[in-house]
């Protein structure tokens, strides 16, 4: 199903690496189904910008082919494809020299809003906000998007920002998290601020402890290079799971409007205690059944770099004190699973023989794979032979709940695109929340690496390292099983 939505505003969408990888398996798709919406206006216009030489025609058959590598075949005919890559323009830009600057400035019109998706390196983001200043084609009602990622540390997210800033306005930059994109992620809130059931109990009276997981099967084939400087860490706790604790954690809101939520998350980061050398364990994948290990895929086989990372979080505050948040991350593992857990306590006392099995309720928010949203409940056991207690999941998988058409979930940067397009910046990161938590990661990396703190090395395909389960293990309690 593709959801429908009223049209936006018409708009010249400017692709910085429009015909990088991103581009052509995310960007362009996504937008390509918000035209099959009925999202996009009929005046429209997205212009591929790269150091290629493309003419128009080149660069309309190059994303038609994406779309049709990207897209399933069940929502795309061949009309429709056409009529979307009609939208498409090209324009030969070189981000860090002046030829190209002209001619794109020629391409943009008047009247219509003007985004522009740097979908390059981080190198050239200054580079391209300088040139859009220089050359005016930004005005102050301009958007810029930058990915991921956003800084290695604090010093060059703060860096970064600054240079953003000497062009753009903070309104009108919108730093991506994927993550917050995602449906089941903006039905957290939902679930959480919609509901009278859920918000009395979410506190550490009531809730036992929390488990945020983004499990990944790939390795990192092709990008050890990159990778190698990052680790777990950096690539995904800083942003990912850092935003997905913030919206599990913070306070609701007094509005579902850009600053509101962003103070919110950026309280939570602020309280986030110092992470404990006990409460983490780091770990880095080994080979075989013919595949490579971490140590083969990057170029320095000595390297202590985390391809895993299991860690127990504390948020201290009123809401959260005594109730911990364990992180887990990892590449080369079971299954591709991205998950929350909620786990609450136990009922206070129990009325039932010590036999009868007590449970506790817990709510898990599925991300990937089956995205859906799942609550188990305690109920009695069917049948004769006195009160024995069972835990049933009472699923909201949303395609079961919403009927088949809506398994087809909107990807992320189907969403995000459009909320650029119309000025939201809800689901996207504040260059103040992105410094905060550099600010929390930055010593707990610096002193693993000072202290030359080897991985621990686990199989591939498994759950990772033994430790890791220790971590929960020593407080009396379990990870859910990484299964798909
Ligand atoms: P890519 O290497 O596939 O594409 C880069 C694009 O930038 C190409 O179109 C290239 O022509 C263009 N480019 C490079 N130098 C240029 C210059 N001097 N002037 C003009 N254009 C230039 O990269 P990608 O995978 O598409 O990633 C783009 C950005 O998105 C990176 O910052 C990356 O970290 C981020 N990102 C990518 C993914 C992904 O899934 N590919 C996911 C998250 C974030």
């Amino acid at each position: 199903m593709v959801s429908r939505t009223i049209p936006v505003d018409p708009f010249d969408l400017v692709i910085f690496g429009g015909t990088g990888d991103l581009a052509r398996r995310k960007i362009l798709p996504g937008l390509f189904r918000r035209f099959l919406a009925g999202q996009m206006p009929e005046d429209a216009r997205v212009i591929g910008c790269a150091r290629g030489d493309l003419t128009d025609t080149a660069y309309r058959k190059m994303i038609k082919e994406a779309i049709e590598e990207f897209t399933p075949k069940t929502i795309r005919k061949a009309k429709d494809v056409s009529a979307f890559v009609n939208h498409l323009h090209y324009v030969k830009v070189d981000a860090l020299g002046t030829s190209g600057w002209k001619d794109l400035k020629a391409h943009m019109r008047d009247g219509v809003i003007r985004a522009f998706y740097f979908s390059v390196g981080p190198s050239l983001f200054g580079a391209l906000a300088e040139r859009l200043h220089s050359y005016k084609i930004a005005d102050s009602d301009s958007r810029i998007v930058v990915e991921k990622p956003f800084g290695r540390d604090l010093a060059s997210a703060k860096e970064l920002n600054a240079t953003l800033a000497e062009h753009f306005d903070e309104t009108q930059i919108y730093r991506i998290d994927h993550y917050l994109g995602k449906e089941t992620v903006q039905n957290l809130m939902a679930i959480r601020f919609g509901n009278v059931l859920f918000e009395p109990l979410w506190k550490a009276q009531y809730v036992d402890h929390i488990q945020i997981t983004v499990a990944e099967t790939v390795g990192i084939e092709g990008r050890g290079a990159y990778y190698d400087k990052s680790g777990a860490m950096r690539d995904m706790v800083q942003n990912h799971l850092m935003q997905l604790l913030c919206l599990t954690a913070m306070e609701p809101p007094s509005r579902f409007d850009p600053d509101a939520v962003r103070d919110e998350k950026l309280k939570v980061i602020r309280a986030l205690e110092p992470l404990d050398p006990d409460d983490y364990v780091r770990g880095q994948f080994k080979g075989g059944d013919g595949k490579s290990s971490y140590a083969e895929d990057v170029e320095d086989p000595a390297s202590i770099t985390e391809s895993f990372i299991a860690m127990k979080v504390k948020v201290s505050n009123w809401r959260w004190n005594g109730t911990p948040f364990y992180l887990r991350t990892g590449k080369r593992l079971k299954a591709r699973m991205s998950e929350i857990v909620v786990r609450f306590k136990e009922p206070p006392h129990s009325i039932f023989e010590a036999d009868a099995g007590n449970h506790s309720n817990a709510l898990t928010i599925r991300l990937q794979p089956n995205e859906g949203i799942d609550l188990s409940v305690t109920i009695k056991e069917p049948g004769p032979g006195g009160m024995r207690l069972v835990e049933v999941p009472l699923d909201m998988t949303f395609a079961d709940a919403l009927g088949p058409e809506a398994g087809e979930i909107p990807d992320a940067y189907e969403r995000l695109v459009m909320d650029v397009i119309r000025g939201d910046q809800t689901l996207f990161m504040r260059g103040d929340e992105v410094e905060a938590a550099w600010a929390w990661t930055d010593p707990i990396i610096e002193g693993w690496r000072g202290r030359e703190e080897k991985p621990k090395l686990y199989d591939s395909y498994s759950s990772g390292p033994e430790d890791a389960l220790m971590l929960l293990h020593r407080d009396g309690r379990r990870w859910r099983e990484i299964e798909a």
